[in-house]
């Protein structure tokens, strides 16, 4: 094969991977697990208040076989730890994590001078692509993640942070 087919099909290969890149960005699928508390704000996210699905990441799957995103929401004690790796294992590449709040990020308030039962940190079990700090993060923290998560996937930015939306008030009488 001559060179300048050699690069032309390169260059083609990279556009096909832009173009699939940009379509996992738009339907991220993330795993239906939760830790701890943070999973409380992860399921917010998803609801209709803060409507996740604006930015195609509302199709929580029931299955790591069908996940492309873990989102680690909560405390990794080390005795779940295993079945954290294994349920990462069992999802087919390519496959990215988010550590949601200050316990999966470090170990969070848990981590203190000869503490023994907590994972000081996902990415001491496996690589971390986002990482939200909070305790817990509030879902527009969640969402800027994801955001974040698919700027990396597509090297462009392409909404702007999203604004707190207000809780409710009092109900009126
Ligand atoms: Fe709970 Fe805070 Fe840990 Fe989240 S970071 S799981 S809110 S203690």
């Amino acid at each position: 094969m001559a060179t300048q087919d050699v690069l032309g099909s390169i260059v083609q290969f990279s556009k096909l991977d832009q173009l699939l890149n940009l379509c996992r960005a738009n339907s991220l699928w993330p795993m239906t697990f939760g830790l701890a508390c943070c999973a409380i704000e992860m399921m917010a996210t998803g609801a209709s208040r803060f409507d996740l699905a604006r930015f195609g990441a509302e199709v929580f799957r029931p299955s790591p076989r069908q996940s492309d995103v873990m989102i680690v929401s909560g405390t990794i004690n080390k005795k779940i730890a295993p079945a954290v790796q294994t349920l990462y294992d069992q999802m087919p590449e390519p496959k990215w994590v988010i550590a949601m709040g200050n316990c999966a990020i470090s170990g969070g308030p848990f981590v203190y001078k000869g503490q023994y039962g907590v994972v000081e940190g996902v990415d001491k079990l496996f690589p971390v692509d986002v990482f939200v700090p909070g305790c817990p993060p509030r879902p527009e923290a969640l969402i800027e993640g994801i955001l974040k998560l698919e700027e990396k996937l597509t090297g462009t930015r392409r909404w702007p942070r999203v604004a707190p939306i207000p809780l409710p008030g009092p109900a009126a009488a």
